[in-house]
């Protein structure tokens, strides 16, 4: 895992070449392999220096988050990550010199390895890639990474990468003082040999070593530091809610290990990871981002029968906004697009839509021009089906409308070619019923993009009751090469997604209904971690919208429609007050031209507080629980699978990641209390609140959704 190898001057270098992983990581056979590798070097009299580099493309990628997933103690969390840190410590601490020879991306504990070297040289390539991601999975470095680089770049500068996952290149890294110097590739090894016996012997001592040492840009107990302390800490409580411990425990971390040596820093650094390891929100960050999101995007799931589809050509039926949002994401990729509407104006305006992305993308100098032009070149506009003849795929995004989306499949069908995806992106019609015009309902399957299609990450991928396999993971593999995250979703009345987080506002509208305070309402769902408060959230969608599914319903369905609980607020707002979203500058907010959007006073007169007001606890609960269990209802109907009713959460509708997604929640509470907790609500707001059997079976034995 480490070769190891010591050259005539006496300098030795040490390997990284992690050879049964696909990439060097971090874990319990590495680090003691790298334990034994530094403890001979030292122990080697004949070596006067050490490079630590890597054979690999990457220097080292981080963790194997496996260790962390079985810590259950702090003890357990000692073992697992306190002997990596000491080896560490040794090194830094031999007197003889180490330099981390940086020959791709170090991350995480592969960046805490260069921290403790006493030199950081790095190739020059703007690809590599160098931070501390812990905190994006509800870690911290654990390996000293929160001590080393405070003392090294100071307090302030190092907030972003320890609190924010922060990466950055090369370049940038040296002008924060991350990395000592930045040399081409070709000649890393011999400037990191020429500094061990040149400088490497006065080098060897680091600065928090010597005496004196002084903090960059002020200790911990200078006036700016303590009320930057303050200032982050309040910071951070308004953007987790408390639901998310890493941050905080990195800053308990800087604060108490700064005012100490660099010895009880790491211990104090010990201490707060072994809290985070243990803790729920940390398990569920991992297991859903990880792990299931990892499923998701390598399509662990996908039948492994039916040969990898690559799509070259895509055609586009409807260039609106979602349309023009998929030829844009197509194009990215690489793949041909035909974007097709019923005029050329329409068609066109859907790729001016592209351009601007791009056209941003360029004043940012995110983006080279020249890839702009061969992006925007890949989209064709067109009016004629005969257009579509060599795709491979087509996706279907007109009106959502039966009628005209029969049209457009039949028209598309007899133009493309046979064994050709069509895939429709509806949001609330059925597959099954519409591929009911489809002359090949075995090819036909739906995916179900979220608006902006540029930036929600999340695809439903609909079978249909006649949707083949092979089509299922034909359309997967389109997800992939869109660099989406594809979730597969049996067909349902608006799918998963839809369908469980609509609870969220239906039950906002509700307690509205109620008399419940708006304000109350909307504090509980931003305390609760969703990303916008519920009320303002239908402002954003439109109550127009939502009060036309609403009319379709009960069209649709005539004397068998229920009333539901939100109904009655709907039909107020829009058909008595006219009060239709935040695009009429009306609806629940009003959107003053020269302020801050608020909530409508008239809202009190038409939706009159009830005298005695629930607390903030148990709004909160209704607006998680309803989601949670309506997940569960599609669960136990075999709607999707359990990992990807997480995922579809988080990435669809924001659903907080330190519950790990809607199904983990119910984990989290444990099914027991939640059932018992669903049973109390059932009984004083209604049957929505009603567990499905399988989950009242779970609760009865015991289980859980989710192994670990
Ligand atoms: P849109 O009104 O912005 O675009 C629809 C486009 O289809 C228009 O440009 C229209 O000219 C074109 N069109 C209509 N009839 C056509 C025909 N016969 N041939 C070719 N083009 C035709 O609508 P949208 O918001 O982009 O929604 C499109 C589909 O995506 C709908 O089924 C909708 O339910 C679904 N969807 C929408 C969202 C969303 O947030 N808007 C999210 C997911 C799915």
């Amino acid at each position: 895992m480490i070769d190891y190898a010591v050259d005539a001057d006496g300098i030795a270098t040490l390997t990284w070449n992690v050879a049964d992983r696909p990439m060097n990581v971090i874990n319990r056979d590495s680090t003691a392999a790298f334990d034994a590798a530094v403890k001979r070097a030292i122990a080697d009299e004949k070596v006067k220096g050490v490079i630590v580099t890597s054979s690999r493309p990457e220097f080292l990628a981080g963790g194997d988050l496996d260790l962390i997933r079985d810590i259950q103690t702090a003890e357990q969390s000692a073992a697992a990550s306190g002997p990596f840190s000491a080896t560490l410590r040794l090194l830094e601490k031999s007197g003889k010199p180490f330099v981390a020879a940086i020959n791709g991306t170090a991350l995480g504990g592969g960046l805490e390895i260069c921290l403790a070297c006493h030199r950081r040289i790095v190739a020059d390539d703007p690809k590599i890639q160098l931070g501390l991601p812990e905190v994006t999975l509800g870690l911290l470095p654990g390996a000293g990474g929160t001590q080393r680089l405070p003392r090294m770049i100071g307090i302030r500068k190092s907030l972003p990468y320890l609190l924010e996952g922060r990466k950055v290149a090369p370049a940038v890294a040296l002008q924060e003082g991350i990395v000592d110097e930045v040399v081409p590739a070709a000649g890393l090894l011999a400037r990191s040999k020429e500094w061990l016996l040149s400088e490497g012997p006065q080098g060897a001592v680091k600065p928090w070593d010597a005496k004196g040492f002084k903090f960059p840009g002020g200790g911990p107990q200078t006036p700016a530091t303590t009320q930057l302390f303050f200032g982050v800490s309040a910071q951070i409580l308004n953007k987790t809610q408390g639901l998310y411990p890493a941050p905080e425990a990195i800053l308990a971390c800087l604060y108490d290990g700064c005012h100490v040596d660099l010895d009880n820093a790491l211990k104090i650094e010990q201490h707060q990871f072994a809290r985070l390891a243990t803790s729920a929100a940390t398990k569920n960050m991992i297991r859903t981002l990880f792990y299931s999101m990892g499923d998701a995007n390598r399509l662990a799931d996908r039948p492994k029968s039916v040969p990898t589809r690559r799509y070259k050509k895509v055609g586009i039926l409807g260039a609106g906004m979602m349309g023009a949002g998929v030829a844009h994401v197509s194009a990215l990729a690489g793949i041909e697009v035909v974007l097709l509407d019923t005029t050329v104006e329409a068609a066109e305006r859907g790729k001016a839509y592209s351009a601007k992305l791009l056209d941003a993308q360029v004043a940012k100098s995110r983006l080279a021009a020249d890839k702009r032009d061969r992006t925007l070149a890949l989209i064709r506009p067109a009016t004629e089906f005969t257009a579509l003849s060599d795709c491979d795929m087509i996706i279907e995004a007109v009106f959502e409308d039966r009628e005209v989306k029969a049209d457009v499949t039949r028209k598309a069908e007899s133009a493309m070619s046979a064994d050709a995806v069509f895939a429709s992106n509806t949001s609330t019609l059925p597959i099954t019923g519409l591929a009911e015009v489809s002359s090949r309902p075995d090819r036909f399957v739906g995916l179900h993009f979220f608006s902006p299609v540029e930036k929600m990450p999340l695809v439903e991928v609909i079978r249909g009751k006649k949707t083949s396999e092979a089509t299922v993971a034909q359309a997967m593999d389109f997800v992939k090469q869109i660099r989406k995250t594809p979730i597969v979703v049996n067909d349902c009345p608006s799918f998963y997604a839809n369908r469980a987080f609509s609870m969220f506002p239906y039950e906002a509208m509700t307690m509205l209904g109620e008399g419940v305070n708006p304000d109350l309402i909307e504090n509980a769902a931003r305390l609760a971690g969703m990303p916008m408060p519920a009320l303002a959230l239908v402002d954003e969608f439109s109550l127009e919208l939502m009060h036309k599914v609403y009319k379709q319903a009960r069209l649709d369905q005539g004397k068998n429609y229920k009333e539901q609980p939100q109904d009655e607020v709907l039909v107020t707002m829009v058909e008595k007050l006219g009060r239709i979203g935040r695009k009429a500058g009306k609806g629940f907010y009003e959107y003053p031209a020269d302020g801050k959007k608020r909530l409508w006073p008239g809202l009190a007169e038409h939706f009159p507080l009830a005298e005695e007001q629930p607390t903030l606890e148990e709004v909160r609960k209704r607006l998680m629980y309803s989601q949670s269990i309506e997940a569960a209802r599609c669960i136990a109907e075999g709607i999707c699978s359990i990992k990807d009713a997480d995922v579809g959460s988080l990435l669809g509708w924001g659903f907080p990641a330190a519950l790990g997604g809607a199904v983990s929640h119910i984990d989290t509470v444990g099914a027991n209390r939640f059932v018992a907790e669903s049973d109390r609500l059932a009984k004083a707001y209604g049957p929505r609140f009603e567990v499905p059997p399988a989950l009242r079976e779970m609760a009865e034995s015991n289980a859980r959704y989710h192994v670990s």
